[in-house]
């Protein structure tokens, strides 16, 4: 299993503890796991756990899925690249990839629920309004791992996994994600849970950092460019951590690949913050989508409060890589995924399709020569797949609470 210190950007070891990931000196920056294996060297173990070596845990979890890399004939074709390879995270049998959830946040529930399992066991608490609580749901069924999700209204109902074992409580809120997340502070200061930690959360960056870590064992090196669609920007910051560790190694290369990020237009403010060379989002960024959100085609890219200009964070990641920040319409997006369906069989969420289509775009616009060897982290797909072949059932909500439930109806309503 992986041995490990944590580390923070600063330089100073911390002591590992699952529930407190803030660095003790008090900078905002994300503590890094630091393996005492140099190598990667894949392990005998299930899914994800091939690469414990390089995961925050002391426990595997009895999983089939991990990230799957591959090259797709007709798309390179298409685009003119003759070095493209996809890491594909959600279901899609043909290609060997059994992500029941169908994104690659489930790369980052498992080794969370087996560090979870490491500390003695615990409910985690989390707020979210799609992938996030289907990983965690998801998880949590198969492994009877323990979970408290808070939904706004309009996501309850959606919440779907292969296998309930009445381990996961969900909870819906009258009102919106934010409301959502207002209303898991309320129950985390009740005391009793775990929050999972958001970006801050060794196990979920590190867990995410697979889907290159297994592209790179198939293409035998770093890719000169990573390509992904991205909302809070931990993913990037993961495959920034991964590259790392894998110039560490030695035998892949000593370069780090060009970070080339994209968001869902209008709403793009790390594309704003750092097209103006800020290291912070600010309010101008943020404006135009006051009440727009929902009604942005990936809705799960729009995260007002991403880890962009903390230490160690998406700002750094892209300052110590290289690379840039794509902004791409509905119109385009759609137009991948057209593309993606015309050539494979697996549908794609939309944000892969913003992903695709920011890579359609950086070769029209010979961003990017036809030799380069190219990772395009297709972050999730399958859905449809999913729901025919595997039997999902719904997880209900226990109830729906008023956004201004008073505290004493509120213990009632969780502690019951
Ligand atoms: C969450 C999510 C993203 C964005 O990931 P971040 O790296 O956290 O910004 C992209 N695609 C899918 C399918 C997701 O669920």
């Amino acid at each position: 299993m992986g041995d490990y210190v944590l580390r923070c950007p600063r330089g100073e070891a911390v002591r590992d503890s699952i529930f407190d990931l803030a660095c003790p000196s008090g900078h905002e920056g994300l503590l890094r796991t630091e393996y005492s294996a140099v190598r990667m060297v894949p392990r005998e173990f299930a899914g994800i756990y091939k690469f414990c070596d390089w995961l925050p845990v002391r426990s595997v979890l009895d999983t089939r899925s991990a990230p799957v890399a591959f090259q797709s004939r007709r798309i390179s074709k298409e685009l003119g690249l003759k070095n493209l390879w996809i890491g594909f995270t959600g279901y899609y049998p043909e290609r060997g990839a059994y992500t029941a959830s169908c994104s690659f946040k489930e790369m980052e529930a498992l080794p969370t629920y087996s560090r979870v399992n490491d500390f003695g066991g615990g409910t985690v608490l989390l707020a979210s309004a799609g992938n996030t609580a289907r990983a965690f749901a998801q998880v949590a069924g198969e492994t009877g791992g323990r979970c408290l999700i808070v939904v706004p209204k309009r996501s309850a109902g959606k919440l779907k996994v292969t296998k309930d074992t009445g381990s996961v409580r969900l909870f819906a809120v009258n009102g919106d994600y934010a409301d959502a997340i207002e209303m898991s502070e309320r129950i985390a200061a009740l005391g009793g849970f775990i929050p999972e930690g958001g970006a801050r959360n060794v196990a979920r960056r590190d867990g995410m950092g697979t889907v290159l870590l297994e592209g790179v064992l198939a293409m035998g090196r770093l890719p000169d460019h990573y390509f992904q669609a991205v909302g809070s920007g931990t993913g990037a910051i993961s495959a920034w951590e991964a590259s790392m560790r894998l110039v560490r190694d030695g035998r892949f290369g000593n370069r780090l690949p060009s970070l080339n990020l994209s968001q869902n237009l209008p709403f793009v403010p790390m594309m704003r913050a750092w097209n103006a060379g800020r290291r912070n989002i600010s309010k101008e960024d943020l404006e135009d989508y006051a009440d727009g959100i929902c009604q942005i085609y990936a809705d799960v890219l729009t995260n007002r409060r991403p880890p962009y200009g903390v230490p160690g964070g998406v700002f750094d990641a892209l300052s110590a890589c290289g690379g840039k920040f794509f902004g791409i319409s509905e119109a385009e997006a759609v137009s991948a995924g057209k593309l993606w369906s015309s050539a494979e069989s697996a549908s794609l969420d939309p944000a892969a399709n913003v992903a695709l289509a920011s890579l359609i775009q950086a070769a029209e616009r010979n961003m990017i020569s036809c030799e380069d060897t190219v990772f395009l982290n297709i972050t999730g797909g399958g859905t449809d797949r999913a729901e025919e072949e595997l039997g999902l059932t719904a997880i209900l909500p226990e109830a729906c609470l008023n956004k201004d439930i008073s505290g004493e109806d509120l213990r009632g309503a969780i502690h019951e």
